[in-house]
C-alpha cells in the first residue's frame, strides 16, 4: 500500500478504546501559526522545534462559553509573565494576541471553545544547541470546549487517586509559568488507572498535596476551603474560587495540603479552564465524607457558570 493510499474499511483503523479512528483526525477548529489561520488539520510544527524536542514553551488556555471568553485578561497576564521569564518574544502585544484569539474562535464558529496561545523556543535554521539562536514561534488555535469530568462525572463525582509521584519542584520549574512538562502527571494518571480511578493527584516535594493533570485541588472542612500552596500552577480557576469565597463571605486559604486532610475533608473538588469547578466523591476508594457532591461545591458550581453572563468577568467574542 501507498503511503497515501486511504484506507476504506473503517474497522482497519486503529482501535482507541472501543472505536476505530483515523489517526489522522483533528477536532474541527482554526488554529493560527505563521501569520495565517488554518484548520486544525494543516497545523504544523516541525520536529526541530524545541517545544518538541525539549518541551520548551509555555502556553495558557482559557475557555469560552456561550460565545463569550472567561476571565480572557488573567489568562494573558499569566501567558505574557510565562513569556518574560522564559526570555521569549513573540511579535504582538496583548492586543494582537487578544485579536487572533477572537479570530481563532470566530473563524472556527465555537460557542464553547477551549483556546490555547502557546509559544515554542522554535528552531535554530543552523540547528545550533545555543537557545538563544532559536527563532521563538507563537501559535494559537480553538476548538470545542472539552472537560476533565464528563457530564455523568460532575453529576456524581469524580473518583480519584492520589499517587506517589511528585510534582517537578518549583526549584527545578516555576510552576506560575504554565508549561508542558507533564511525565510526573501522567505517571500519575496511569497510577490512577490502574487502581480503578477516573484521575490523579500527585504530591509535593513535601509529599503533601499537589495538583493534577491539568487542575488544582480544593478541601473543604467546617465551611472553610483550602488548596495547596506551593509546587502548583497559580490556577485562574483556583483563582476564581477565592474570589467567589470572597463575594460569598467564605474563608479560603492556600496552605499545605496532607494527603490523610484531604481524605478527612467533607467535600473535595477540582478546578480547571477544562472544566471548571469539579466535585471528587471517592478518593483512593473511600467516599469523601458520605460520597455525595457537598452543598458548598454545589453552590460554588452554580455560582461560577452563572459569572459566564457577567461583563465584569467575561468578553463577547467577535464572531462576524
Ligand atoms: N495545574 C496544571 C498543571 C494545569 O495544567 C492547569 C490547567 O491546565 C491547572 C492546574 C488549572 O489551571 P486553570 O484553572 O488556569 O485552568
Amino acid at each position: 500500500m501507498s503511503p497515501t493510499t486511504k484506507m476504506r474499511d473503517a474497522t482497519q483503523l486503529p482501535l482507541v478504546g472501543d472505536r476505530h479512528v483515523d489517526p489522522h483526525s483533528y477536532p474541527a477548529g482554526i488554529a493560527f501559526l505563521d501569520g495565517q489561520y488554518l484548520p486544525m488539520s494543516q497545523a504544523k510544527v516541525s520536529v526541530l522545534d524545541w517545544g518538541f524536542l525539549h518541551s520548551d514553551a509555555t502556553y495558557d488556555t482559557v475557555h469560552v462559553w456561550n460565545g463569550s471568553f472567561f476571565r480572557l485578561d488573567l489568562h494573558l497576564d499569566r501567558f505574557f509573565a510565562g513569556l518574560e521569564k522564559l526570555r521569549m518574544t513573540i511579535p504582538f502585544d496583548r492586543d494582537g494576541v487578544t485579536e487572533i484569539l477572537h479570530n481563532c474562535v470566530a473563524l472556527s464558529g465555537h460557542r464553547a471553545a477551549y483556546v490555547e496561545m502557546l509559544c515554542t523556543r522554535g528552531a535554530s535554521p543552523t540547528f545550533s544547541r545555543d537557545p538563544r539562536q532559536a527563532i521563538n514561534r507563537f501559535m494559537a488555535f480553538a476548538v470545542p470546549f472539552g472537560s476533565v469530568a464528563n457530564t455523568e462525572q460532575l453529576q456524581r463525582g469524580l473518583r480519584l487517586a492520589i499517587s506517589d509521584k511528585v510534582r517537578i519542584p518549583p526549584a527545578s520549574i516555576d510552576p506560575a509559568i504554565k508549561n508542558y512538562h507533564w511525565l510526573d502527571l501522567v505517571r500519575g494518571l496511569y497510577d490512577a488507572y490502574d487502581r480503578g480511578a477516573e484521575t490523579a493527584l500527585i504530591l509535593d516535594f513535601n509529599g503533601n498535596v499537589a495538583e493534577g493533570p491539568g487542575f488544582n485541588v480544593f478541601a473543604v472542612r467546617n465551611g472553610e476551603l483550602s488548596t495547596p500552596a506551593i509546587g502548583v500552577l497559580p490556577g485562574i480557576t483556583r483563582r476564581t474560587v477565592f474570589d467567589l469565597c470572597g463575594e460569598e463571605g467564605l474563608t479560603a486559604k492556600a496552605a499545605d495540603v496532607s494527603v490523610a486532610s484531604l481524605k478527612a475533608a467533607d467535600e473535595v473538588f477540582i478546578t480547571s479552564t477544562a472544566g471548571g469547578i469539579m466535585p471528587v466523591t471517592r478518593i483512593d476508594g473511600a467516599g469523601v465524607a458520605d460520597g455525595k457532591v457537598g452543598p458548598v461545591t454545589s453552590r460554588l458550581m452554580a455560582l461560577y457558570w452563572q459569572k459566564h453572563d457577567d461583563p465584569a468577568w467575561s468578553s463577547r467574542v467577535n464572531y462576524p
